[in-house]
């Protein structure tokens, strides 16, 4: 009963004689008949006292619209010198009002917490940052064996020997040896050290306690070394057990090398490894692995004996072990009969097993997707694209676009049909990929795992990356040459820096003048840097890089003049096909009867 307005004047009037209406109060005001108007803004009504009457009558309830903004009201009680006060009840309705709004802003700062807590793991984390909760993961068992791991034979074996050191621990104690600590995997990522690591403890069948070096490094100082010993403390309970520390080199770097002082988390983090690594005696059965691809990073505390003390390489592998990883990866999938793995092997030089497995996975999808019983040479052909270059788009509109990609690809695929030192073409396409590669023109692979480049190799290498450029500028005109070319550009300036002070092959004579390889570690080496040759030195430098580039240029320009008519029919060719095989390729060009010497050349490569 909340004075709705309408029941105050519809219904109460018979009973309720006392009752007023707003209007009604009003005129009683301007008529001087009211004493005193008291206004309850909680059930919104006004209490009026009429003149005339007992001081302990009880009052009229008046209903008000606006709870205690009645502007007319309060003028006119002033004008008329009415005595006017504000007197919220405390009856059960406010009692209720004032729950419900504690509920409501409860409610809300838990819906806050909650996204507080949502978004992003930090500020989640710094809200149980006490607590430390475990961020490892146990596996009672792999599953995973070493027969599951190929291509890395070498590792295994060495490997093989931790897992005897897991099984029969007595073997090696007896006779007064130590069991090692720590085996640290270096290579490259996805060679399978991961893996190797689950293996290991599949094989020995221990229970396998794995973390990634980025999750002890957390916003607050003293949570990675909490979760360490953590880690330590469930294995110890567990051994005999494999400890994996992944991507170590996140917590493992120097000490103090960062810019501006070190990460002091971090470093409190590997203090406690390190400890943790100290404290247990060689033949409680723990085992820690740990991985990285950059070793060199490592703070020379982790390699000491006693602690990660063997290292082994884990590396991308030969033609041999792609295809022992191959036909791990082939056993669950269903392939035609005339597909070769020893071809597949031969044709990806350089992928890691993980790029391999992918490659695999990605053609049994395209298998699957396209309704085929079993994957052929076809889906495998198109999913090592995928893997290395990557997915296929819609082909474009006929554009001026189009035709500038058109030109520039057959630039880089005439050249590299032309000149002698390169591997021939396997083919050159305008569909685009993913990753806003409008077309590519790709050498065919040869299989060698070891390359040797001569000083002509790379300089075709160099020419050919420039011939995109070169023939967006002969055909279109300096100005509409486009950013399209800005990785060719980047590549070839490294591929010459190189030359010249790495591979020693410019006029500078065979001097390194960089050691080549190393990616600026931050902190260390721009701290102590020490400038490895002359200025006069690095202008020499530059001058022999842009000679070389330039020589290229000039080439690769003068080839796609000179080639003008037959550049064009291979464009027309490629707008039309949107995509030319090598072999297509070539015998296109040599059919350009205008040009005798070059078919020869284009024999050569054949
Ligand atoms: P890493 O830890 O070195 O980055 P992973 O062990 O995580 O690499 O490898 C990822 C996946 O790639 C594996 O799960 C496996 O399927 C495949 N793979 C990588 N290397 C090999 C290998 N040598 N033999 C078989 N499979 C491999
Ligand atoms: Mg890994
Ligand atoms: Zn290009």
């Amino acid at each position: 009963m909340v004075g709705s307005p309408v029941l105050a004047q519809g219904n109460a009037p018979k009973e309720h004689q006392q009752a007023l209406s707003y209007s009604d109060l009003l005129r009683k005001i301007e008529a001087s008949e009211v004493n005193k108007v008291e206004i309850d803004p909680v059930r919104n009504v006004a209490l009026v006292q009429l003149k005339g009457k007992p001081r302990d009558t009880a009052p009229l309830e008046v209903p008000l619209f606006l709870g205690d903004r009645n502007p007319e009201l309060v003028a006119l009680a002033r004008t008329k010198n009415v005595e006017l006060s504000v007197q919220p009840s405390t009856d059960g309705s406010a009692v209720t009002g004032f729950i419900l709004n504690g509920l409501l802003i409860f409610v809300l700062i838990m819906a806050l917490l909650m996204f507080l807590r949502r978004s992003g793991g930090s500020s989640g984390q710094a809200m149980s940052f006490g607590k430390s909760r475990a961020r490892f993961q146990m596996e009672a068992k792999t599953g995973i064996m070493f027969d599951d791991v190929a291509g890395i034979e070498e590792a295994k074996e060495e490997l093989q020997e931790v897992v005897t050191f897991l099984k029969k621990p007595e073997r090696f104690t007896a006779v007064g040896a130590k069991i090692p600590k720590g085996v640290l995997l270096v290579g490259p990522p996805g060679t399978g050290k991961t893996l190797l690591a689950r293996a290991i403890a599949g094989e020995a069948g221990v229970p396998f306690f794995s973390i990634s070096g980025s999750e002890f490094v957390e916003m607050f100082v003293g949570v990675g070394a909490s979760r360490v010993r953590d880690l330590f403390k469930k294995a110890k309970e567990n051994a005999p057990c494999i400890i994996f520390i992944d991507e170590i080199d996140a917590v493992g770097r120097q000490r103090g090398a960062g810019i501006g002082g070190g990460n002091d988390e971090r470093e409190q983090t590997l203090n406690q490894l390190l400890t943790e690594m100290d404290g247990f005696e060689g033949n409680t059965g723990i085992i820690i692995i740990a991985a990285t691809n950059r070793p060199d990073v490592l703070d020379s505390a982790l390699l000491r004996p006693g602690r990660f003390d063997r290292q082994v390489m884990v590396d991308l592998p030969t033609y041999k072990g792609r295809l022992g990883i191959l036909e791990v990866h082939a056993r669950n999938k269903k392939l035609e009969p005339e597909v070769s793995m020893e071809a597949i092997a031969r044709r990806t030089p350089g992928f890691s097993g993980a790029e391999l497995a992918n490659m695999l996975n990605e053609a049994a999808i395209l298998t699957a997707r396209r309704r085929k019983d079993a994957i052929s040479g076809l889906e495998i052909d198109d999913a090592i694209d995928r893997v290395t270059i990557g997915l296929t788009l819609t082909p474009l509109l006929d554009s001026k676009k189009k035709r500038l990609i058109a030109y520039h690809e057959i630039g880089h695929a005439l050249l590299m049909t032309l000149l002698p030192h390169t591997n021939p073409l396997d083919k050159v396409t305008i569909i685009p990929r993913s990753g806003g590669i409008g077309g590519f023109a790709k050498p065919l692979l040869s299989g060698e795992d070891m390359r040797i480049d001569s000083r002509s190799e790379i300089l075709d290498r160099i020419t050919v990356s420039l011939g995109g450029r070169a023939a967006e500028e002969e055909v279109f005109g300096h100005d509409e040459v486009t950013d399209g070319a800005a990785g060719d550009v980047r590549s070839v300036a490294s591929i010459a820096r190189q030359m010249v002070t790495i591979y020693g092959m410019s006029d500078l004579g065979p001097i390194a003048l960089e050691s080549g390889g190393g990616e600026v570690f931050l902190g260390r080496d721009l701290m102590n840097q020490s400038s490895e040759c002359s200025e006069e030195m690095a202008t020499k430098i530059d001058r022999q890089i842009r000679e070389i580039v330039f020589r290229c240029h000039a080439e690769a320009r003068r080839l796609i003049k000179e080639n003008r008519p037959l550049v064009d029919r291979l464009a027309e060719v490629l707008l039309d096909q949107e995509t030319i095989e090598g072999d297509q390729f070539r015998q296109l060009v040599a059919e350009y009867a205008d040009l005798p010497e070059k078919q020869e050349l284009a024999a050569h490569n054949v």
